[in-house]
């Protein structure tokens, strides 16, 4: 973890979608109130969102609606050998079978409830590792809505030439030693099961199920990931809940360079990129910088059009 010392406001949990933790915003309570003291608790600040994520009506809607839209999208990309969601990918791709990139965690796999339970626990930042692999070794992890149907009916589909969609999942978990599991990686065994627990299994899924580390450039940044795809696939949609599932170095723009590359990809959004709201934790979090108080009290850059520079 990059920043151990670094408080986890609005429930900044890195789960393993950020198993290098990012640098954490400053709290807006006063330390002191953490079990964790001087520090704030790891995910301290993150009830409402957490609350949005687990009870709301509002957020399975809005998922729902995303994975709907992205089936629709995955037909059409389907019918069209030039349609690809990786920039990398240019030209008649017809040689290619097509492919669906998805992220893991509060993509595919709910995390909403250990982040309840650090919320309440008051679990400190470096308590986190533990908590977070002992909750990945649950493999209880509910579907995020909508994903399950989606990545069900992507497969059921073919392409012109008749080939199937493969689905690979790009995951920022990452392989770490655990007491008592001899497996090189018992983090993929363990979301291997989990999604298998969901009915997200495949015969091929310890080829699609690509984890940070697994090979040497295989970092958190996900473009070698999806480079190593578009090799043998087409790329028709990407599907995932931060920016950074879709754009390198993220965590080290500004806002307004996010803002910027959000509409210097305007095309994508909704056609072949398909963004799952999340807001426990991300890359939008890190962007704040520590001074929440003051990125409250700011306006931010927001393109009122992004056609419009
Ligand atoms: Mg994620």
């Amino acid at each position: 973890m990059r920043s151990a010392r670094g408080p986890a406001v609005l429930g900044a949990l890195a789960l393993a979608a950020c198993a290098t933790a990012p640098p954490q915003p400053a709290p807006r309570t006063p330390a002191a109130a953490s079990r964790c003291s001087p520090a704030p608790a790891f995910a301290a600040g993150g009830e409402r969102a957490t609350l949005w994520l687990r009870h709301s009506a509002e957020f399975r809607a809005a998922s729902e609606i995303i994975y709907r839209a992205a089936e629709a999208a995955l037909r059409a990309g389907l019918a069209d050998p030039a349609w690809t969601a990786e920039p990398a990918q240019t030209g008649d791709l017809s040689a290619l079978p097509p492919a669906v990139v998805m992220d893991i965690d509060e993509t595919v796999l709910d995390n909403a409830a250990p982040q309840a339970r650090m919320i309440l626990e008051e679990t400190c930042f470096e308590e986190f590792k533990t908590v977070w692999d002992a909750w990945v070794a649950e493999r209880a992890a509910p579907a995020v809505p909508g994903a399950a149907a989606f990545i069900r009916a992507a497969r059921a589909l073919n392409d012109p030439q008749g080939r199937h969609v493969r689905i690979f999942f790009v995951t920022n978990r990452e392989c770490g030693t655990r007491p008592g599991n001899d497996s090189p990686c018992p983090q993929q065994d363990d979301t291997a099961a989990n999604l298998e627990r969901l009915g997200l299994g495949s015969p091929t899924l310890a080829e699609e199920l690509m984890i940070k580390g697994e090979r040497t450039d295989w970092d958190s940044e996900k473009l070698s990931r999806r480079l190593e795809i578009a090799k043998s696939h087409r790329i028709v949609l990407n599907v995932g809940d931060d920016f950074g599932d879709f754009l390198p170095d993220v965590r080290r723009q500004t806002a307004a360079e996010r803002e910027r590359a959000r509409c210097a990809h305007r095309k994508r959004w909704g056609r072949q990129w398909f963004m799952i709201p999340n807001p426990m934790y991300g890359s939008w979090l890190v962007t704040l910088g520590p001074d929440l108080a003051a990125a409250l009290a700011a306006d931010p850059p927001v393109a009122a059009n992004c056609d419009t520079p």
